[in-house]
């Protein structure tokens, strides 16, 4: 979902709150993949059949690449999340993140805003 758009849906402070909690499901999403990744390595070195042990290491490539897939997905949502975060003071009046979308064009990742409380605008940059 576009910054944007989550700001006029439901406010910035509840956009930021729901891209850090999906950014850490995403996390937790990794750290699974990561054990079964590790687990399936493991069953690798216990098994003595060759279709055993070209299954387990199937199973733990792919689980490795959903593992790093994952962690992009947590940076990713973690870095815009920050990002929007250290945008969201009013140089105004330093409330925080107590704002409204006035313009956002289309294809843009720049979103002009303007504080709740002092009326001040500014631009703030999703990319
Ligand atoms: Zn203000």
């Amino acid at each position: 979902m576009r910054m944007a758009d989550g700001i006029r849906e439901r406010g910035f402070r509840r956009w930021h709150e729901r891209t850090l909690l999906a950014s850490h499901g995403w996390l937790a999403g990794a750290i699974v993949a990561a054990f079964a990744a590790f687990g399936s390595l493991e069953a690798v070195l216990g098994s003595d059949a060759w279709v055993d042990r070209a299954g387990f290491t199937l199973a733990a490539f792919f689980c490795g690449a959903v593992t790093l897939s994952a962690l992009r997905r947590f940076l990713l949502a973690l870095v815009r999340a920050q990002r929007a975060a250290a945008q969201a003071e009013c140089s105004g009046c330093h409330t925080f993140g107590r704002l409204e979308v006035i313009d956002a064009a289309a294809g843009s990742q720049c979103v002009r805003v303007r504080c709740r409380a002092c009326g001040q605008a500014w631009t703030m940059d999703d990319g």
